[in-house]
């Protein structure tokens, strides 16, 4: 049985989102080329002066001296730099409301917007992590490929976790929450990661961690579960993501195949033990800083920030002005030597740590929080060029997502231009002049003033 999208649906992506040809400067198969600019390709490597040529929403060709045809269109980008539009792994979409949260806000309405709201700030593929109601998710991601809704590209990953456990308990405590994918034992760990695989996903999650014992989820992950679902996956060429915040849980699960965390070792310094682990597994590593700095001394709530100005109305800053409660001024002796060891253990992964900012879950931002993970990378001692490949090629490599992350011929034509250098300041990645993804330039302009109007 083929079953084609509802009415309402058709309408409402071309009403509310646009239609294809409304969002795009030129007809598809115009060759556009980007001209004088500084092109950061996502892999460590720079071009000076140099020259993107895309069409139908590919890269034909990057370099110095290209051969442009006579009715290209062409954008001289003098003084300005390209880098690759940034790949976020952790994210919970559709249940912000931007004043409000919770599940009744997880429609298709809501999911484009936060596509919409990732792809502003110049975030081209955005992987939401296990709390998405799959029915509606899926609807918008079908949408989406067929052409009909623009922004972030959307990647899915469904949750697997001790029955009642999952997410933290802002999600849980929702009565009409959705849940996990229970995993019980071995036997329903391989059953679900089999059915996951059949029904076509190539990313899920694992909660390691008991989160809160109020749910009922009081036993951690064991390991045979654990295991049962990493051997299963490996079988399936399924990429597994696992909650883990110990760094007892991180070896353990290296050890037994696990190669993407969600979350560093918060509890205790990295050792060799573990970082060998690391390299010679190739391990990925989410460190999802902006999480765990929210009480340092530097942290800027967004309500202060003209940076995240651009995507509310002034009510919305002034409901979070009024309910934030600032830190301390004073920190104690055990906070600070914590705050040491986080950088450290940040320094010592740097190789490994790819983008992802839990934006949606705990009062983080859609494409805001993405910058400031950016900055937080550099603040704790990776070079402005390591945070790009972190959040760029890195990130993409993490879960086979090989045709973002990098400018290359033959890739997908997602990148930001920026009117400022980030390797001067990673801030720069801030000074946004214009986001491609697909080949298409992103109406920033309209987004924004539909966003910061008052309802
Ligand atoms: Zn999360």
């Amino acid at each position: 049985m083929t079953r084609s999208p509802p009415l309402y649906l058709a309408l409402f992506f071309a009403l509310v989102c646009g239609t294809a040809q409304s969002q795009q400067a030129e007809p598809a198969d115009t060759i556009e080329v980007f001209t004088n600019a500084r092109i950061i390709i996502g892999d460590g490597s720079i071009v000076d002066r140099g020259t993107l040529e895309i069409r139908n929403g590919i890269i034909l060709t990057v370099g110095s001296s290209l051969l442009s045809p006579e009715d290209a269109v062409v954008h001289d980008l003098n003084g300005k730099t390209i880098i690759p539009a940034l790949v976020n792994t952790h994210a919970h979409l559709g249940w912000e409301a931007y004043g409000d949260w919770g599940s009744q806000f997880f429609t298709e309405e809501n999911l484009v917007d936060h596509l919409y709201r990732h792809a502003y700030y110049g975030v081209g593929t955005i992987i939401s992590t296990g709390s998405d109601k799959e029915d509606v998710a899926q609807r918008v991601k079908l949408e989406q490929l067929r052409g009909n809704i623009r922004g972030a590209r959307y990647e899915l990953s469904p949750g697997m976790g001790s029955p009642g456990g999952g997410p933290n308990p802002r999600f849980t405590d929702d009565p009409d929450y959705w849940g996990v994918n229970p995993i019980a034992d071995p036997e329903q760990a391989i059953r679900t990661v089999r059915e996951l695989a059949t029904q076509g996903y190539g990313i899920a999650k694992i909660w390691v961690d008991t989160r809160d014992e109020r749910r009922g989820a009081q036993v951690k992950l064991a390991p045979e579960i654990y295991r049962a679902v990493l051997e299963t996956a490996a079988d399936y060429d399924m990429r597994i993501i696992a909650h883990a915040t110990t760094l007892a849980d991180h070896k353990a699960l290296v050890a037994v195949g696990n190669r993407r965390f969600i979350h560093m070792p918060y509890d205790s310094a990295v050792d060799d033990e573990y970082l060998e682990l690391v390299q010679e597994n190739n391990v990925y590593i989410v460190p999802t800083l902006g999480m765990i700095t929210k009480q340092e001394p530097y942290y800027i709530p967004a309500f202060q920030d003209p940076f995240f100005y651009d995507q509310v109305p002034d009510a919305v800053l002034q409901s979070l002005n009024t309910n934030y409660t600032a830190p301390p001024t004073t920190r104690s002796e055990a906070a600070q030597e914590r705050s040491a060891m986080l950088a450290d253990n940040l320094f010592r992964l740097k190789d490994h740590i790819i983008l992802g900012t839990d934006a949606g879950a705990v009062g983080d931002f859609f494409g805001y929080a993405d910058h400031v993970e950016l900055s937080l990378f550099v603040r704790m001692g990776m070079t402005p060029m390591e945070a790009i490949i972190a959040a760029t090629s890195r990130a993409a490599q993490a879960f086979g997502l090989n045709n973002v992350g990098l400018l290359q011929a033959g890739k997908a034509a997602d990148f930001v231009i920026l009117n400022a250098n980030p390797l001067d300041d990673i801030n720069n990645t801030r000074q946004i002049d214009a986001v491609y993804i697909r080949g298409e330039a992103m109406d920033r302009e309209s987004w924004s003033t539909r966003w910061t109007l008052e309802n």
